[in-house]
């Protein structure tokens, strides 16, 4: 006989109420609002990396919810209704997330969120009145106003460019928050095991079997539970090939920091595809995968030459004209997206439900995808 379990790993570690696959930002807010209302419940997280391996400990930290031109974009491929539901979801997502862990916890600041016009005919006065009272039931007030003035008190030089500017949007510290969130799961119970990656889910009507390759003991581990959730966006065609859903690979730069850095606050442009940030006197910047949509329909983490030169040059001729700068920090994070930007929150099968497809928002709408997926487990 090889390696077996003993009695005491077959008692204390093997059986749970509910595992879930997955500690990004969607897994981790799942266990908390699961024991939020069933405190006794045995729930446990499995994460394939060391540390969360997606794009919940890898993204720009922004915490937004859609700015007016991506809104717009979306209007043409979702109903008014959709549009409508899912910024409340995102927006819902983000007060859920500062009052569970707190401002403080999660390097929260809210300076507000820009919207650079790259061409400042590119919205009209009316597009910006009709979004803000598309979305006044979600914000009560108008959101969005034009703010050309604040061009110049950016640092950017260009007089064809323009500005939106929302007071509600705010950053993040991205790894003070997932800390803070792996540390609150922990605190309320939830067990969470890394570097296991979840080889096969076997579902029968008294529960779920979830299988582990034990690398150590040459051995498969199974693990148990009546309920099982999915949250593992990016990496999901593993368990549903079928969903409308495929990776996504973003990359992200980071510069030095700079001295006497004007630009202050979140900024999107080209309907949300490329985003920067000031991050404690230095610029955050990434997207830009529209250049190379096939080439970043991944899950393997790289660099993608074509986007971050495409990245560096609208550094130097943009945001930070004849001023001297170098890269610090560079890396990529996998997100999940579909032909639709709506999550897919669903029991998939008597036992098993999937939070998935958070996009390029998931800061803002994971917390929210959490509970709800957590209502439907518990239910
Ligand atoms: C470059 C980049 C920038 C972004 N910027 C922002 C931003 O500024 N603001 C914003 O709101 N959103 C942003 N996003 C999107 C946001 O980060 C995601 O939507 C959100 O983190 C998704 O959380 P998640 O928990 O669904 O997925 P993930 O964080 O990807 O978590 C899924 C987890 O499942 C694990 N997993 C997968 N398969 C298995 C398996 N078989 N066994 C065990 N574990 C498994 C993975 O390792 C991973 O840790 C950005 C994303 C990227 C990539």
């Amino acid at each position: 006989m090889g390696y077996t379990n003993s009695y005491w790993e077959e008692e204390s570690f093997l059986n749970y109420d509910i595992i879930i696959i997955g500690s990004g930002i969607v897994g981790l807010s799942t266990a908390c609002s699961i024991l939020n209302r069933k405190p006794h419940y045995r729930v446990l997280i499995l994460e394939r990396g060391l540390l969360p391996s997606g794009a919940s400990t890898r993204n720009a930290g922004f915490a937004c919810f859609g700015s007016v031109t991506e809104i717009l974009s979306d209007l043409r491929s979702m109903s008014e209704d959709e549009v409508i539901s899912l910024v409340k979801k995102r927006y819902e997502g983000l007060q859920l997330l500062r009052e569970r862990l707190g401002d403080q916890a999660i390097g929260f600041q809210k300076k507000g969120g820009h919207e650079l016009l790259l061409n400042k005919d590119e919205v009209s006065d009316q597009q910006i009145e009709h979004v803000n009272k598309l979305l006044y039931e979600v914000f009560k007030e108008n959101a969005f106003s034009r703010r050309d003035d604040l061009i110049e008190k950016s640092g950017i030089k260009n007089k064809n460019h323009g500005m939106l500017f929302t007071h509600l949007e705010g950053q993040i510290h991205t790894g003070k928050m997932m800390d803070a969130l792996l540390k609150k799961a922990t605190s309320m119970g939830a067990r969470i095991i890394t570097g296991c990656f979840v080889e096969n889910i076997d579902e029968n009507s008294r529960g779920v079997k979830v299988t582990v390759k034990d690398t150590v003991n040459n051995a498969l581990i199974e693990f148990k539970s009546e309920q099982l959730a999915v949250c593992t966006n990016g990496f999901s065609r593993q368990f549903f090939p079928d969903k409308d859903i495929i990776p996504a690979r973003g990359q992200v730069l980071v510069t030095n920091v700079i001295p006497g850095l004007k630009l202050n606050g979140t900024y999107h442009a080209d309907e949300g595809y490329i985003y920067f940030r000031d991050l404690y006197g230095r610029i955050l910047l990434g997207g830009a995968r529209n250049l190379d949509i096939a080439g970043e329909t991944s899950s393997e983490f790289s660099d993608n030459e074509k986007i971050t030169t495409y990245l560096r040059k609208f550094l130097a001729e943009t945001i930070l004209p004849k001023t001297d700068f170098t890269i610090e920090h560079q890396w990529s994070g996998i997100m999940g997206i579909g032909s639709k930007k709506t999550p897919i929150i669903e029991r998939v099968s008597p036992k098993i439900v999937a939070g998935i497809r958070m996009g390029g928002m998931g800061v803002a709408l994971g917390t929210k995808t959490g509970e709800m997926v957590a209502e439907i487990l518990i239910q």
